[in-house]
C-alpha cells in the first residue's frame, strides 16, 4: 500500500477523492478498490468519490492505531502535554470552521447556520475532554493496615470508532475527543454516505500536531469496512453511533472478542405539551424539536403529545408555522431546512406517510418530495395525527422532517404513551405547573428529560439511551469509566510476614 504524508498535500477545498488516513498519511488506494461516489443532496451532484478501505487497510489502521498505543508517545505523554496538543486541535478546528461547515452542507444538506453551531461544539468537545482527562482522579485505600492499595486509572487501549450521516462533525469529534483525550488511540469511521467533513477533521487533528497513528481514518460501507473494523480482535472497545438495528450487528461482533461497546443509537422521544404549557414557546420548541437538523436526529421529539383541551388550536398552529418553514438551499443562511441526506433516506422518510394511511393517521401537512425544486432530496414539512400509539409513524423512528401527533388527557396518561416505546433516548416535557413536570421527570424511561426547552445537550452529565435507545452513556464521568481501565497496586508499608513454603524440615 503506497502512502502520501498528510502534510505534504496542499488542502483542496473538496478532496477529489475520499482516502483513509493511516499512521498519519493518506492511503493510496489499489487500482480495483470500490470507488462510491460522494453526492451533494442539495443538487444532487457528485462531488467526490469515496474510494472504500479495504480488509488489508483496515487491519494496517488498526495495526498503527496498535503501535501508537503499544509504544508511542500518546500515551505515556504528560497530561500537560497532550492538552497542548488537543487545545491546539481545538484552535486548528475554530480556524477552518467555515471550510468544515462548508464540506458538512455539501455532504449532508443540513442549513449551514445550524452546522456552524455543530463545528463549534466539536471545538468545544476537544477543550471539555482535554479538561476531564486532566482531572481524572484515582484512589486509595488504607483501611487495611500495614498496606497501601491504590487504583489508577489507565488508557484502555485502541477504540473502533463508527460514526453516524447526520451529524457527523458533532457526533464523531465527540467520540474521538473523548476516547483520545485519554491516551488511548482509534480508528474512525465514518459513515460512507457522509466521508468529506470527517477526512479534512483528521487532516486538521495531524496539522495542530497529533502524532501519526493515534486517529486512523477508514472509509467505506458498514458490511464492508465497518464490519472488518470491529470484529478485528486488537481493537480493545468500540464506541458506535447509528441505528439500533446496526447497534445490535456491533455489539454481536465485539462480544465474540469480549470487547465493551459504546453504543447511541435511536430514538422516538415523546414531546409532552401540557395545557399550562406557555403555548407559544412550545409550539417554537416542538417546531424546533422535529425539524432541526432536517429532522435526522436521534434526539428529534417526534411524537408530540398534546393535552386534549389545547390540541387543536396546537395543532392549527403548527401547520401553519409548517407551510411558512423556508425549505431550500442548504448553504443559504436563511434556510430552514435542507434536503435529505440521500436518496434512499429520502425514500424511506416518504414511505411512511403511506405507512400512516394504512395505520389510519389523517396526514395534516406536507407528505410530498417537495415540487419546489427540479432536484434535491427535498422532502415537505410533514405531520400526521395518529390514531393511536400502536400505529407504526409512533413505533418506528422515521429520521426525517416528520412529525407524528397524540393526544392524551391526564399527565399519567402522557406517561404512558411515552414509555409505550422499544426506545428511551430523551424526553420533553412542556409544562408551567410543577406537578406534570415532577412526574415525567421521575417516570419517563428516557435518558435525558428536557423541560420547557429543546436540546440543550450538557457537556458535563450524561448523555445516552433507556431501552433499545444505547448502552452506556457520554459525558464527563461515564467517559472517564468507559475509555480508561482501573488498575489496583497493593504495597506493604512495612515488610509483610510471609509463610514460608517448602523450608527443610
Ligand atoms: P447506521 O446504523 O446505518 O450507520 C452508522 C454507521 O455504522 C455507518 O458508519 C455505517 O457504515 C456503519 N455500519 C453499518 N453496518 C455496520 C456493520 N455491520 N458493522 C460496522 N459498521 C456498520 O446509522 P445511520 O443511518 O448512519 O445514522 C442514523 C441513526 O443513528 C439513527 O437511528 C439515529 O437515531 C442514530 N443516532 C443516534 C445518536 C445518539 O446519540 N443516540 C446520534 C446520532 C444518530
Amino acid at each position: 500500500m503506497q502512502t502520501e504524508s498528510v502534510k505534504s498535500r496542499a488542502t483542496p477545498s473538496v478532496a477529489a477523492r475520499v482516502v483513509g488516513i493511516i499512521d498519519g498519511s493518506f492511503a493510496m488506494p489499489r487500482d480495483d478498490a470500490t470507488a462510491i461516489p460522494v453526492i451533494y443532496p442539495a443538487t444532487e451532484e457528485r462531488v467526490s468519490t469515496l474510494i472504500e478501505s479495504s480488509p488489508e487497510e483496515v487491519a494496517a489502521a488498526v495495526a498503527a492505531a496498535r503501535r501508537a498505543f503499544d509504544e508511542g508517545a500518546w500515551p505515556r505523554m504528560h497530561v500537560d502535554q497532550r492538552k497542548d496538543v488537543l487545545y491546539a486541535i481545538r484552535d486548528g478546528l475554530r480556524q477552518h470552521a467555515e471550510e468544515l461547515a462548508y464540506l458538512e452542507c455539501l455532504n449532508t444538506g443540513i442549513a449551514i447556520n445550524h452546522i456552524r453551531g455543530h463545528v463549534e461544539r466539536m471545538a468545544r468537545n476537544f477543550e471539555f475532554f482535554a479538561e476531564v482527562a486532566s482531572t481524572a482522579r484515582g484512589e486509595a485505600y488504607t483501611q487495611a493496615s500495614g498496606y497501601l492499595t491504590y487504583v489508577t486509572r489507565e488508557p484502555k487501549g485502541v477504540a473502533a470508532l463508527v460514526a453516524p450521516w447526520n451529524a457527523p462533525l458533532a457526533l464523531a469529534s465527540m467520540r474521538v475527543a473523548t476516547c483520545i483525550s485519554f491516551g488511548n488511540t482509534c480508528v474512525l469511521k465514518p459513515s460512507e454516505y457522509t466521508p468529506l467533513s470527517m477526512l479534512r477533521m483528521v487532516e486538521i487533528l495531524h496539522e495542530a500536531g497529533l502524532p501519526p497513528g493515534v486517529v486512523n481514518l477508514v472509509n467505506g460501507r458498514g458490511a464492508v469496512t465497518g464490519a472488518a473494523l470491529v470484529s478485528d480482535p486488537r481493537i480493545d472497545m468500540v464506541g458506535f453511533t447509528g441505528g439500533t438495528t446496526t447497534g445490535r450487528q456491533i455489539m454481536a461482533a465485539a462480544g465474540k472478542n469480549l470487547k465493551p461497546c459504546i453504543l447511541e443509537l435511536g430514538g422516538k422521544s415523546a414531546n409532552i405539551i401540557d395545557a399550562s404549557a406557555d403555548f407559544e414557546r412550545a409550539l417554537d420548541g416542538a417546531l424546533v424539536g422535529i425539524f432541526a437538523n432536517n429532522g435526522q436526529q436521534c434526539l428529534a421529539g417526534s411524537r408530540i403529545l398534546l393535552q386534549r383541551s389545547i390540541a387543536e388550536q396546537f395543532i392549527e398552529r403548527f401547520i401553519e408555522r409548517c407551510r411558512n418553514l423556508r425549505l431550500g438551499d442548504p448553504m443559504q443562511p436563511t434556510t430552514e431546512i435542507g434536503p435529505l441526506a440521500f436518496e434512499a433516506h429520502m425514500q424511506r422518510v416518504l414511505s411512511y406517510v403511506d405507512v400512516a394511511r394504512e395505520d389510519g393517521a389523517k396526514l395534516l401537512v406536507g407528505g410530498r418530495r417537495s415540487p419546489d425544486f427540479e432536484r434535491g432530496y427535498y422532502v415537505e414539512p410533514t405531520a400526521v395525527l395518529a390514531p393511536s400509539n400502536a400505529a407504526r409513524v409512533c413505533q418506528e423512528e422515521i429520521f426525517g422532517p416528520f412529525a407524528t401527533f397524540l393526544t392524551y388527557d391526564t399527565i399519567d396518561e402522557a406517561i404512558r404513551i411515552a414509555n409505550d416505546s422499544p426506545f428511551g433516548l430523551v424526553c420533553y416535557i412542556w409544562a408551567e405547573d410543577l406537578a406534570p413536570v415532577m412526574r415525567v421527570s421521575r417516570e419517563v424511561r428516557a435518558g435525558t428529560v428536557w423541560v420547557n426547552t429543546p436540546m440543550m445537550r450538557e457537556l458535563r452529565a450524561p448523555f445516552g439511551g433507556f431501552k433499545q435507545s444505547g448502552v452506556g452513556r457520554d459525558g464527563a464521568t461515564s467517559s472517564v469509566e468507559f475509555f480508561t481501565e482501573l488498575k489496583t497496586t497493593t504495597i506493604p508499608i512495612d515488610p509483610v510476614r510471609l509463610p514460608r513454603l517448602g523450608l527443610p524440615r
